[in-house]
This record gives structure tokens, C-alpha cells and sequence, in this order.
């Protein structure tokens, strides 16, 4: 059997590009290591993914599925005294007021065998080993090597690395660079009994509550399921004599806010670390391989980009990747093309996660008063509108031009982090 495209991995990124792909009649192949369901961080989704689920096919699905809707999203500090929201609905510039909260095992699940429903083959449980390209026009193009119970081979004309943080291809390559000021860590886990009775709204927002260089996330997914998460400087894990459990404990104690809301709240499951996933690779493209979702590179989760940018960067790589097919070329334009818009889709994410750590992000935002309409900026940005027309262009560049010069000269009131 040759397929036409073979994809390392089954999440959001893998399972979107099997759809656009199957969908337009090339003969796909995902190899998953996993066995679906299966436990994944990322629940918080943003509203410019809904219209990729719309044209996927597989909004009914998740619709079905009775997700908890996202309206919008809520910083504060974790001690609890100060606080602003942004509600999408109400962004000048958002026209995606809402998107949804997910049990990432479910939601990949769904995603996963609507690729295999369009008529992906899709192969769970099987790890793949190896690969190897031969770059010229004329031979098969790739072959792979992938275990389950025996090892077999694999011929296809495309590779899709959509491997996630495993990095599969580009470690390979020795491509990943690490973001050396973004060495975090995360620590976190599902609880149940999470009392959301002060404030019913925030059921419907995630919530970023900040404390001195750390930050909690707050992301109710179901009626009883939440999931909460520290993140905080890797150094500081490191040095200090604690387990991680007694750094989640402790980092709660000193967040009055948040712990009142955890009083009666059980964990299920373990408390699960993650670190060392602020990376990007240096190509993402050659020929007959493009890397898709994680595989690109992961920033940081504040602004819950993550699967949205899995999905639009499988997307537009399926796009490039069926031209390539259609022409019988190895490389191609669209391919590097592909390369500079995820490179820029990333950058502009990048950018205010860098003001978000210096705090100019969260100063500016909690000002009484939106100067220049830039909550509404932030409100697109926040919602990941990625187009952007010039009157919001403008707005998001002077937003991050005041922020960096307040981040120096101090020109809003400075807040106190604890
Ligand atoms: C702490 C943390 C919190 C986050 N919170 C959010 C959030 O709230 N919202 C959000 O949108 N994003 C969030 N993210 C990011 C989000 O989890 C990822 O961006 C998203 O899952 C990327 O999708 P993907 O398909 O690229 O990778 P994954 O979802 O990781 O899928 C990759 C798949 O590849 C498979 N695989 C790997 N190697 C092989 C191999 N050799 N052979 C076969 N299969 C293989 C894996 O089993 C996996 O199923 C968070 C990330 C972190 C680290």
C-alpha cells in the first residue's frame, strides 16, 4: 500500500490534517501510539477554532459531545483583590464570540475518528520507530518504520510530523531551540467540588490568576470536572527541597482567592508535571516533511493557543501539502509559504507571552479605563483572530509598543504580585 500522506501522531494537529486531507480524496495514513482515550493537557479552546470544526465537519460532533462553553477569560491576582474580564461577545474586533472548554481525552477522541470516519486509516497503538525521505521527484518519497506488537514498513509520498512535544522529526534533526527567559514548569491536575457559587460566570471563562513570577490556570471543562494548573520559573523547582506536591499546596496557601473556591475540592487523579515545552524549531519545512501543531514549537499555555494553532497550522499545511501532491513536486512554494505564516501566527503570540511575564501585560490591562481601545485588541488576540484588518493592526502594535515602554518607564500604576 503507498499512501499519499503518512502522519506521525493522532492529536487536534494530526487528526485536523487527515480530515482536510481525506476530504480531498489523498490517501492518508496516521500512525498514534496511544490507544484512544487517553489523558491530555489543554482543555481551554478559543473561538476562531470553531469556524476549522465547521469547515472539518466535525462541529456536530463535538456539539453532541456538550462541552462547557467558553465566553471569555478572566486575569486577576491570585490573592483576590483585583480582577478584570474579557467577555468575547463584546469585543469591536471579535466576530467568534464563543468556544468551548474540553476533557481533551474525549475531544481528541472525536476528532481523531471523524479523520478515520472521512476516510483516514488509522492505526492506534503503534509507535513509529524511524523514517526516511529520498528527496528526488522520481523514487517512493518516504518510508517508515512503526512497532505495535511487530514492526512494519510504510510508503508514502508526504510526511506529516504532527508528533507534539516528542518533537519526533526536528529532534532528530537536532532543530529544537528552547526559549532560554521561558524555562517553565507546570504542575497540575482534574478536580471535582470546585465552588463556583460566588461568581456562576466564571464557569464560563478561564481563569488566569497571577502571583509573583507564577500564575494558576483555572479551566472548569465539564459541570464537576476542573482543571487547575501552576506554572512557575523550572529554577525555582529545582532549587528548592519541596516536592512538587508541597509547591502546588504552598502556592495555593498564598492564593486566598483561589483556595476559598478549593476548600471542598477533591483531586482526581495525579498531579501531573510538565517541563521544558517552550521550544521552536528552526524548519519546519523540507522536502516531502512539514511539521504541524506542537511539532512546530509550543510557547507557553497562558493564552490557551495551543490546540487552535495545532489546528491552523494542520490546516494550511494540508492545503500546501495537497498542491504538492497535485504537482508532483517534493518542495514547493506553498510549502515555504506555509513556513513564514505559522512562523508569524507563532510570533504574534509570542509577543504578548513575553509582556504577560514581564507583567506590563496585566498592569495595562487591569487600568479602569481602556485607553485606545485596546481591551478590544486584546479581546481578538485573546479569541485568536489571526487576519487582522488595519484598524485592529494598528491598535495591537501600539499595545505592545506602550506595554514595553511601560515594562521600563513605569507609565501606568505598578501592581504588587506578592
Ligand atoms: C501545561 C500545558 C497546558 C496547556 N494548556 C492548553 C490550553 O488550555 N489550551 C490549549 O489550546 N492548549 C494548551 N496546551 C497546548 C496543547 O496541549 C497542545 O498545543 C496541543 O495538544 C497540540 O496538539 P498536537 O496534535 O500538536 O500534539 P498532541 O496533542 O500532543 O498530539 C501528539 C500525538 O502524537 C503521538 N505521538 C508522539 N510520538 C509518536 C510516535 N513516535 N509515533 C506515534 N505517535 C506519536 C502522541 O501519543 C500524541 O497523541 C497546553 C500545553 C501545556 C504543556
Amino acid at each position: 500500500m503507498h499512501y499519499d500522506v503518512a502522519i506521525i501522531g493522532g492529536g487536534p494537529a494530526g487528526s485536523t490534517a487527515a480530515t482536510y486531507l481525506a476530504k480531498a480524496g489523498k490517501r492518508v495514513l496516521i500512525l498514534e501510539k496511544e490507544h484512544f482515550p487517553r489523558f491530555h493537557i489543554g482543555e481551554s479552546l478559543l473561538p476562531y477554532n470553531m469556524p476549522i470544526f465547521e469547515e472539518m465537519g466535525v462541529l456536530p460532533a463535538l456539539q453532541a459531545a456538550n462541552f462547557m462553553p467558553k465566553k471569555g477569560g478572566r486575569f486577576s491576582l491570585a490573592r483576590g483583590d483585583q480582577e478584570n474580564a474579557i467577555t468575547f461577545a463584546e469585543g469591536t474586533f471579535t466576530e467568534e464570540p464563543i468556544a468551548m472548554q474540553v476533557e481533551r481525552s474525549i475531544f481528541d477522541k472525536i476528532l481523531l475518528d471523524h479523520a478515520r470516519d472521512c476516510g483516514a486509516e488509522v492505526r492506534e497503538g503503534w509507535t513509529v520507530e524511524s523514517y526516511e525521505i529520498s528527496t528526488d521527484n522520481k523514487s517512493e518519497g518516504v518510508t517508515i518504520t512503526a512497532s505495535s506488537e511487530h514492526e512494519e514498513t510504510f510508503h508514502a509520498s508526504f510526511l506529516l510530523d504532527a508528533s507534539g512535544l516528542v518533537n519526533f522529526t526536528a529532534n532528530r534533526e537536532k532543530l529544537r531551540q528552547y526559549y532560554p527567559h521561558l524555562q517553565k514548569i507546570a504542575l497540575y491536575g482534574h478536580f471535582t467540588g470546585v465552588d463556583f457559587s460566588q461568581r456562576e460566570q466564571q464557569k464560563t471563562e478561564t481563569h488566569i490568576a497571577c502571583f509573583g513570577d507564577s500564575w494558576f490556570w483555572i479551566i472548569p471543562f465539564s459541570e464537576k470536572k476542573v482543571s487547575i494548573g501552576l506554572v512557575l520559573d523550572r529554577s525555582f523547582v529545582k532549587e528548592s527541597d519541596l516536592t512538587t506536591e508541597q509547591i502546588f499546596q504552598q502556592a495555593l496557601k498564598s492564593s486566598p482567592g483561589i483556595s476559598q473556591m478549593m476548600e471542598n475540592s477533591a483531586r482526581i487523579g495525579p498531579l501531573h508535571v510538565t517541563s521544558d515545552y517552550s521550544y521552536s524549531n528552526d524548519k519546519l519545512v523540507s522536502p516531502r516533511l512539514m511539521r504541524i501543531g506542537d511539532a512546530v514549537g509550543f510557547l507557553d499555555p497562558v493564552f490557551s493557543s495551543g490546540v487552535y494553532l495545532a489546528c491552523v497550522s494542520a490546516r494550511d499545511a494540508s492545503q500546501a501539502v495537497i498542491d504538492a501532491l497535485d504537482s508532483g513536486r517534493a518542495m514547493t512554494t506553498s510549502m515555504k509559504n506555509y513556513e513564514k505564516q505559522t512562523r508569524t501566527n507563532l510570533n504574534r503570540y509570542r509577543e504578548v507571552i513575553e509582556l504577560f511575564y514581564q507583567r506590563s501585560f496585566i498592569e495595562i490591562l487591569m487600568q479602569p479605563e481602556g485607553v485606545l481601545s485596546w481591551p478590544c485588541a486584546i479581546n481578538a488576540i485573546l479569541a485568536g483572530r489571526l487576519d487582522l484588518p488595519w484598524a485592529l493592526h494598528w491598535r495591537i502594535k501600539t499595545f505592545l509598543w506602550f506595554a514595553r515602554l511601560h515594562h521600563r518607564f513605569g507609565l501606568v500604576k505598578r501592581l504588587d504580585f506578592g
